[in-house]
């Protein structure tokens, strides 16, 4: 059989993909994007016949690796012939909504939708109706999808995602403060207090290095909110049913947000997203309430059946203890080797997600700080494109997460160490 090279495709992909690649982070570190042929597990083999040791995992959504279980692959084929269920819900849907409520405790109702930036534009849009109010706070180096509301005017070096133009109105009604600093915040409430609709944040900065919060922090977040009438909206799309097990991050920092929104693996490899939160706030979004929000693709069969049979197979199984074990040694791998061949580097991450970052000072980027374009570069130029000679696909854009899954093994992880 005659195959396209990746060279072949990148021509095909340049005349009707913008930039060739789906994404509008800078690819082509190398010459080509890496066109993958086929998931196998923890790794991918790209259209040159190239494997490597696939860190991506599809920016997250992948919990259970390239190849899902058999239960899983049963559950989506028995879905296929149904279509989308415009308005009106399946059982399937029903089970998923239940699953996510038994599991999150914050969590009474669940309206599905199609991505993470969906999830928080109608997370945001829900606060604004539920208060009355317009004013949303978000966190400097945060990110909540590609959408105006909640995205922040970049400082045009390429290390922050934006968007360019921000309309007057939205930009008005954004205030944006450092994470982790809680003066900040605390004045930002004293100045607009009655005007702030919610605070959108994620509970782990998983954007600009992985930040953690402080102690305290979101305990502050909860406290400022709740004081002002305002609501806490965690923006789980990352970190939701990955970091801290089952009942997410609400689990490891023990605080119960107003909203919550997720994405990527609760779809078990489809398209979705999802908010969740208490019943009197959910029910904005009834024909009683004030707030519209629909979609054509929402809860469609064939997500909600791979996504509630991938988080049934992962509550049953070792799947998050195993993640976060290899995590663990990677993390450790990678910090020995990078402080003896590349101090400049920094490993940072907690449970299964990693991440290597470019510092100026040796340590890591705190608050969502600005890493400078030079480092970027040199990650899309230099690093990336080694590791990638070397058999390791990293993401390709040093900000994103890197994510472990319950396919990657102990092999991956050394042939990893060693690739540095
Ligand atoms: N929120 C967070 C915290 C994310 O990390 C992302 C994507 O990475 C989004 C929202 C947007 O999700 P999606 O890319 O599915 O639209």
């Amino acid at each position: 059989m005659n195959r396209d090279t990746s060279r072949d495709l990148y021509d095909r992909a340049l005349g009707v993909l913008p930039g060739g690649v789906n994404s509008s982070v800078r690819a082509a570190p190398q010459p080509y994007p890496t066109f993958v042929q086929k998931g196998d597990a923890g790794r991918v083999i790209d259209a040159d016949g190239n494997k490597y040791v696939d860190w991506v995992m599809g920016l997250g959504p992948l919990l259970l690796g390239h190849d899902t279980p058999e239960t899983v692959q049963s559950a989506v084929q028995k879905r296929t012939s149904e279509g989308p269920m415009y308005g009106m819900p399946t059982e399937v849907e029903i089970e998923h909504a239940e699953f996510i409520a038994r599991h999150v405790p914050s969590v009474e109702m669940v309206r599905f939708v199609n991505s993470g930036t969906e999830a928080t534009v109608s997370a945001v849009r829900l606060a604004r109706g539920y208060t009355g109010r317009e004013k949303v706070v978000v966190m400097q180096g945060g990110y909540h999808g590609a959408q105006e509301s909640t995205l922040v005017e970049g400082d045009g070096d390429g290390t922050t995602p934006s968007s360019p133009g921000i309309p007057a109105s939205f930009a008005e009604h954004t205030l944006t403060v450092p994470f982790n600093d809680e003066e900040a915040i605390t004045e930002v409430f004293e100045e607009h207090g009655d005007e702030i609709a919610a605070v959108l944040v994620e509970p782990i900065l998983a954007n600009k290095g992985i930040v953690e919060p402080r102690e305290g922090y979101h305990e502050t977040l909860r406290d400022l909110t709740a004081d002002h009438g305002a609501l806490l909206v965690f923006d789980e799309v990352i970190t939701g049913f990955r970091v801290g097990g089952l009942s997410c991050a609400q689990g490891k920092y023990g605080i119960t947000p107003d909203l919550t929104t997720f994405g990527k693996v609760i779809g078990g490899g489809f398209p979705i997203g999802a908010i969740g939160g208490r019943t009197e706030i959910m029910e904005e979004l009834t024909p009683a309430g004030d707030v519209f929000q629909a979609g054509t693709f929402s809860g469609h069969p064939v997500t909600m059946a791979a996504g509630l049979e991938t988080l049934t197979y992962a509550a049953e199984n070792d799947v998050y203890e195993h993640m976060n074990d290899l995590a663990e040694q990677l993390r450790d791998g990678l910090r020995d080797v990078v402080a003896e061949r590349a101090p400049e580097y920094s490993v940072v991450g907690t449970d299964s997600l990693f991440k290597v970052v470019f510092t100026r000072d040796g340590e890591a980027p705190r608050n969502g700080a600005d890493v400078g374009r030079a480092n970027v570069q040199r990650w899309n130029r230099v690093f990336r494109p080694q590791m990638l000679e070397n058999g390791v696909m990293l993401s390709q854009n040093q900000f994103e997460s890197q994510f472990v899954s319950y396919a990657h093994t102990a092999a991956d992880v050394e042939e990893t160490i060693e690739a540095y």
